[in-house]
């Protein structure tokens, strides 16, 4: 899982390939949505979604994480992580998803 912020200055976080926004912030929780779910631009309506805590350091809850109605991606997060320069991403997040889970 890796974090980023938009040139908007809007929260997102990259977890196996799919990017997802910031949804809503509860008491113990943030919500996150798949980037192509909700009313995002080129939405496909896509369910998936997951929780974190408060400073995203942690997975506390995935839902729909199988469910993606489309493909990862890859494309586009490979261009953010140029962006924000990271090179070594991709198996910089494979270690990640180790380490978490
Ligand atoms: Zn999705």
């Amino acid at each position: 899982m890796e974090m980023y912020k938009t040139s908007k200055g809007r929260e997102l976080i990259i977890y196996e390939n799919n990017e997802f926004t910031l949804r809503r912030r509860n008491k113990t929780s943030n919500v996150w949505i798949c980037s192509l779910g909700g009313h995002n631009k080129n939405s496909t309506n896509c369910p998936a979604m997951l929780k974190t805590n408060l400073t995203n350091s942690q997975i506390i809850m995935k839902e729909s994480m199988v469910s993606h109605n489309h493909l990862p991606h890859m494309e586009k997060i490979e261009k953010r992580k140029l962006m924000s320069g990271i090179k070594d991403s991709a198996e910089k997040a494979r270690v990640f998803a180790r380490v978490l889970y």
